[in-house]
């Protein structure tokens, strides 16, 4: 019997675990030391109420004879297709189907999964530094990837070049970790060039709620085209707090067809095959988010963690340390001060003022000298970690 060889080619430690390990080993050694985390990618904001309603109601309905429910569709019950397709139509203007939804238990999984339904052979492009997800699923497929980098000079928003030779192209928009943001004319360099090249473009919109500009595109199929090129997956993790309730879709447009296949039935008989559809208590409450009720109540956490970001910008700009990302993204991308490389600004930052950062390296060679911050934490939390960095500024 042989293990899975590929699994020998992944970075030693999850990054995030590294992160962990580092922090916990220096709390230990410094027990009076507090320590704030602006490292984390996780929400902080607890579920708008309309949603915990919901999920009461759809509990209380399991429990009894009359209303219970076992398995339901593995693509998701057609009333939250539906909900998800009207979303679009509304905040984003794009035309969808319900059926062209497909529900899912987040787009971490969806981002993996999506890989099963092309061929093994199939190459792949991502930019540097990146969402580690990307990278390590096809490093465990045995795939090595095409990067293009996102640099400063290119205001880390790569832009398609002949030089990438490709079947299929990840996008993050807006990115993890960079923080930054593509506008339409950009998103439609993209579209076009994977059009011509007959690639597929695998669409991670993520953290497309923290998009505050209405000038900015929130979906890939608000562009020409995207919809014969483009796959989108989203996530209700950000949106609405369900990183631990687990909630996600993939949008598989009903025109996307390659050597006269259609992408979609391939997705939906994947996941009948492979899995067995988000639980209906779940799906009710995902329901709820897309109420207006729903709606309004992200909008309010989303202004929650934005504040926290102004904050944090600010702050950089007062200690005049250059940084991207922030401001449509709950992300900030920081150089490293004095040209310390990710980690030496990581050990820096703790041991001077008990921030934890990520690394930016951990995404990525494109990542080195910078770190990542993020606008998740309390309010309250956030104020005293720039407290702190102002210190250094003395
Ligand atoms: N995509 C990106 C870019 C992320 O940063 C994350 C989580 O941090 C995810 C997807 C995962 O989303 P979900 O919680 O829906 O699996």
């Amino acid at each position: 019997m042989k293990t899975n060889q590929n699994y020998a080619t992944l970075p030693k430690n999850y990054l995030f675990s590294a992160v962990a390990e580092k922090t916990r080993a220096f709390q230990k050694a410094n027990p009076e030391r507090s320590i704030i985390k602006l490292s984390i990618g996780d929400v902080s904001r607890p579920l708008p109420s309309v949603v915990v309603t919901a999920l009461r109601k759809a509990c209380t309905e399991m429990g009894k004879s009359k209303t219970f429910r076992g398995y339901g569709p593995e693509i998701g019950y057609p009333w939250l297709r539906k909900a998800i397709a009207e979303f679009y139509t509304q905040q984003y203007q794009v035309k969808l189907a319900p059926e062209e939804v497909i529900i899912s238990d987040g787009a971490k999984s969806d981002l993996s999964n999506l890989l099963d339904i092309f061929d093994p052979q199939a190459t792949v492009a991502m930019y540097d530094p990146v969402y580690p997800v990307y990278l390590e699923t096809n490093l465990m497929l045995g795939r090595q990837p095409q990067f293009f980098y996102a640099t400063a000079e290119n205001d880390f928003l790569p832009l398609p070049d002949e030089s990438i030779k490709a079947d299929i192209i990840y996008l993050c928009n807006p990115a993890n970790p960079t923080g930054v943001c593509y506008n339409r004319a950009q998103l439609q360099q993209w579209v076009d060039f994977a059009r011509k090249h007959q690639a597929v473009i695998l669409y991670d919109g993520a953290y497309a709620c923290f998009i505050q500009d209405s000038h900015l595109p929130k979906s890939i199929f608000e562009i020409d085209g995207a919809c014969e090129c483009a796959i989108e997956v989203g996530s209700l993790s950000k949106m609405a707090g369900f990183t631990g309730v687990r909630c996600g879709y993939t949008i598989v447009p009903k025109q996307l067809c390659y050597q006269g296949v259609k992408l979609n039935q391939l997705w939906c008989r994947r996941q009948a095959t492979k899995f067995n559809g988000v639980s209906y208590i779940v799906q009710r409450g995902a329901e709820a988010v897309f109420s207006s009720a729903g709606l309004l109540a992200v909008q309010k956490n989303i202004a929650y963690y934005q504040r926290n970001l102004r904050l944090i910008c600010r702050t950089l700009q007062a200690l005049g340390w250059q940084y991207y990302g922030g401001e449509h993204s709950p992300y900030v991308w920081v150089r490293c001060p004095q040209q310390m490389t990710s980690w030496q600004c990581f050990d820096f930052l703790l041991k001077t003022t008990g921030i934890v950062c990520t690394p930016g390296v951990g995404f990525g060679v494109g990542g080195e000298n910078y770190v990542r911050l993020t606008g998740f934490n309390s309010y309250a939390n956030t104020r005293l970690a720039c407290q702190r960095l102002l210190q250094l500024k003395k």
